[in-house]
């Protein structure tokens, strides 16, 4: 089911997050699909969005999820819709996963980049 409220799918009949009764999906109902720390869900919309996915993002900084909240800075939970689930979970795959472009290891001194931000105005095409 889901909840409209929360943006949430579950298996159950309420909602497990507000109680509320879910109802049927649909293919456009936006439905969480993680929920990282603000620049890198910045940059799974961004990707999400190259590959026709219009993701939605949402803050959850302090109030809901005080357990996330740290001083690595502020979560935000990307939504997509029902339809995309599927396709943006291979992009966070694509993205975050043991293949991913940016892996998450703690080697800093990339040299491939120096020093420029990841919101770059400049598109690089490679083997497109
Ligand atoms: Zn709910």
């Amino acid at each position: 089911m889901y909840c409209e409220n929360c943006c949430l799918l579950f298996d159950a009949a309420k909602c497990p997050e507000c109680g509320r009764r879910g109802r049927e999906v649909r293919d456009e109902d936006y439905c969480l699909l993680t929920e990282k720390q603000e620049m890198w869900a910045e940059m799974l919309a961004d990707a999400l969005r190259q590959n026709e996915i219009e993701a939605l993002l949402r803050s959850v900084n302090g109030a809901a999820l005080s357990l996330f909240t740290g001083p690595a800075g502020s979560f935000c939970q990307v939504f997509v819709p029902y339809r995309d689930m599927e396709k943006a979970a291979w992009v966070e795959e694509s993205l975050f996963g043991p293949n991913a472009v940016f892996a998450d290891e703690d080697a800093e001194d990339t040299n491939e980049e120096n020093g420029s931000l990841p919101e770059g105005e400049n598109e690089e095409n490679e083997n497109g």
